[in-house]
């Protein structure tokens, strides 16, 4: 094989297996102490770049290769889904996987370099084994939709129930002090297109309680200006 003419691999997750090749029945126990050297993980939580990893590794001499077996300690950290803080998750996952010596397509793996580089193989089962939905605690009530406090460092938050807009526009009335009919119309209309209430709502709520004739008798000239005004308005559009 090609790679017999490598120089020793110097990747953290190899181990020389020299000593033990075509010798079955041999066995050997080793322990990695990796500084994790590439973050992986998946999208929400991972091992990061620096992470400290121990591994137990035993190695047995078989006659298709070497089966190596591994008890892996290390802390993925992430992020809860639910309210965004920074979660610790402590894995300790288990492999047993054959590294052949031939590189025979029946085999995932094999020897290379006289080494056996156990990086994909621990990578792959940490991955399987992180979630993919990390929580600080399974109970997590998350974030508050409205302004985003996270409820965990906030118990008995929450707001005064939201306005319907109908009734802000009739909150918005009652402030009108003594108004003349035609202020009160032109409230009516400003509210309308701030509120998106329909035409029909208008004429039969609000107009009605503002009727002219009903607040005021003595402003009725004004209130019917105010009409013919809109009748004019009407009328020069059309032509
Ligand atoms: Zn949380
Ligand atoms: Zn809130």
């Amino acid at each position: 094989m090609v790679s017999r003419n490598l120089p020793p691999s110097t990747s953290p997750y190899a181990i020389p297996v020299f000593d033990l090749m075509h010798r079955p029945g041999e066995m050997r126990e080793k322990v990695l102490d990796i500084v994790v050297p590439e973050a992986f993980g998946n999208a929400v939580i991972g091992v990061p770049l620096g992470a400290p990893m121990h591994v137990d590794v035993r190695l047995e001499s078989l006659h298709d290769g070497i089966l190596v077996s591994a008890d892996i300690d290390v802390t993925a950290i992430g992020e809860c889904v639910r309210c965004l803080i920074e979660v610790e998750q402590q894995l300790e996952v288990d492999l047993q996987e054959l590294f052949a010596y031939s590189n025979d397509e029946a085999f995932d793996y094999e020897v290379e370099n006289d080494s056996v580089d156990l990086e994909p193989v621990i990578r792959d089962a940490i991955v399987l084994a992180l979630p993919f939905q990390p929580v600080c605690r399974e109970e997590c009530p998350g974030l508050c939709p409205q302004c985003g406090v996270r409820f965990l460092d906030d118990p008995g938050h929450g707001h005064e129930a939201a306005v319907d807009p109908r009734w802000a526009v009739l909150a918005g009335l009652e402030g009108l002090t003594a108004p003349s009919p035609s202020d009160a119309i032109r409230a009516n209309a400003t509210d309308l297109n701030a509120t998106d209430l329909n035409a029909t709502d208008l004429s039969a709520t609000d107009l009605n309680a503002t009727d002219p004739h009903a607040v005021n008798p003595d402003a009725t000239a004004s209130g019917a200006d105010v009409v013919g005004a809109d009748h004019h308005g009407a009328t020069e559009e059309k032509r």
